[in-house]
């Protein structure tokens, strides 16, 4: 009987649904901890000028320093923190520990360009603007060094709530990004209803340039239609020359990827803005 063969899978497949629970119970529990003792840092990758080669922003990336595991990666810990709610508290976090850090650079007298944080939806509710408002003030951190950077998860759960905390937010001075881009539901119909000043290019449509005809015919489409719109446009994951060059010509703003820096410490971003540190734009002609 048919029922009889299926057993052994269904009892695999429920002790495999155990171990993920026990796992994410195991995460949660760690992460909360995590929060408390200080083992959560963030890590800033620089976003380049396509223009000049020149540092005009990064965007800061949790990383969890865990006693026994070493560094853990969000890609790991942010579902699970997404799914118990704990996202929350992270993401108030990352806010505080972003406007502190302008602030100790302000402090030390360096001009540092401005800073994007990554923001869960669930963090996307009426008391954000005011939260906003709070760390800022308490920072002394003017609205243009911080950047949002949000996904389209967001805009298709679209209500009006949403646009006007939006609206609120830029009120304020503060940039939203759409992060990912791309990759989401969202029709581009949505696009035109929320005050986005950003698009960043996922790395999904990155990885393929300049050779894949699909992965062209995305970045030329989304540059243009953000030119149209007089967003900015950020390629994410730029890896290759060959990907700088053919963002460069398309009219790409910016690019992010280990072409020039993966995410560093604070104080390894800092000395790279000291420096001067630029992108070449064109192979050294020879
Ligand atoms: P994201 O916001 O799209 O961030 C970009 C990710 O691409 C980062 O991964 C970055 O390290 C990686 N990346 C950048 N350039 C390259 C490249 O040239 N090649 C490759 N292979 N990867 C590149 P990361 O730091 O592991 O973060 C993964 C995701 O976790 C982020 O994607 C974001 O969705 C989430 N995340 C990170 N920090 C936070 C946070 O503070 N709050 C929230 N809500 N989510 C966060
Ligand atoms: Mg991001
Ligand atoms: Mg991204
Ligand atoms: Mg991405």
């Amino acid at each position: 009987r048919a029922g009889a063969s299926m057993e052994p899978a269904l009892q695999f497949f429920s002790e495999e649904m155990n171990q993920r629970v026990r796992e994410h119970l195991r995460i949660e529990s760690e992460l909360r901890e995590a929060l408390a003792n200080g083992e959560l840092m963030l890590y800033y990758q620089p976003k380049v000028s396509l223009r000049s080669g020149r540092i005009v922003g990064a965007e800061a990336l949790l990383r969890w320093r865990h006693p026994v595991r070493g560094l853990v990666s969000p890609g790991v810990f942010i579902p699970v923190a997404e799914e118990t709610g704990l996202i929350t508290e992270l993401g108030n976090w990352v806010i505080e520990e972003a406007c502190g850090q302008i602030r100790r650079w302000r402090e030390a007298g360096l001009a540092m360009p401005p800073v994007a944080v990554n923001l869960s939806a669930r963090q996307f509710d009426r008391g954000l603007p005011q939260r906003m408002a709070d760390a800022l003030e308490r920072h002394q951190v003017r609205p243009e060094q911080i950047m949002l950077e949000i996904t389209e998860s967001l805009l298709v759960r679209g209500a009006e709530p949403v646009v006007a905390i939006m609206n609120e937010l830029v009120a304020m001075g503060l940039a939203l990004a759409l992060d990912d881009f791309g990759t989401g539901y969202s029709s581009l119909a949505y696009l035109k209803k929320f005050p986005i000043s950003t698009l960043k290019i996922d790395r999904a449509f990155v990885v393929g340039l300049p050779h894949e005809e699909n992965d062209c015919a995305i970045a030329r489409a989304i540059v243009t239609m953000g030119q149209q719109m007089r967003q900015e446009i950020v390629a994410e994951g730029v890896e290759t020359m060959d990907q700088m060059a053919f963002l460069r010509d398309l009219g790409c703003d910016q690019l992010q990827g280990y072409l020039f820096s993966q995410p560093v410490p604070a104080a390894d971003f800092e000395r790279m803005v000291r420096a001067g540190r630029r992108l070449a734009l064109a192979l050294p002609d020879r």
